[in-house]
């Protein structure tokens, strides 16, 4: 399994509260494979599920006390599929 750690475009200095799940079907289940994770202040929960939502995926909010974590990370357990320019 390959981790990729990101960011959103955005840039923000608040307080991560809310771990924004990125899910894809798998095993018949809508929420089958968790791929990707996205920690964000109170204030971008709704631009971290709206960023999934435009990849296909299904958004889940859980709650999270990462206070180490700035808003806008993301960590991505999906295979890279990057191909070299
Ligand atoms: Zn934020």
């Amino acid at each position: 399994m390959s981790i990729t750690f990101g960011t959103m475009p955005h840039i923000c200095t608040g307080g991560v509260t809310a771990a924004v799940e990125a899910y894809s079907p798998a095993g018949g289940l809508a929420h089958g494979s968790l791929d990707a994770t996205a920690y964000v202040c109170p204030a971008h929960v709704d631009t971290a599920r709206a960023m999934w939502t435009e990849e296909g995926l299904t958004p889940f909010t859980a709650q999270t006390a990462n206070s180490t974590t700035r808003c806008g990370a993301i960590t991505d357990f999906r295979q890279t599929t990057d191909t070299p320019a």
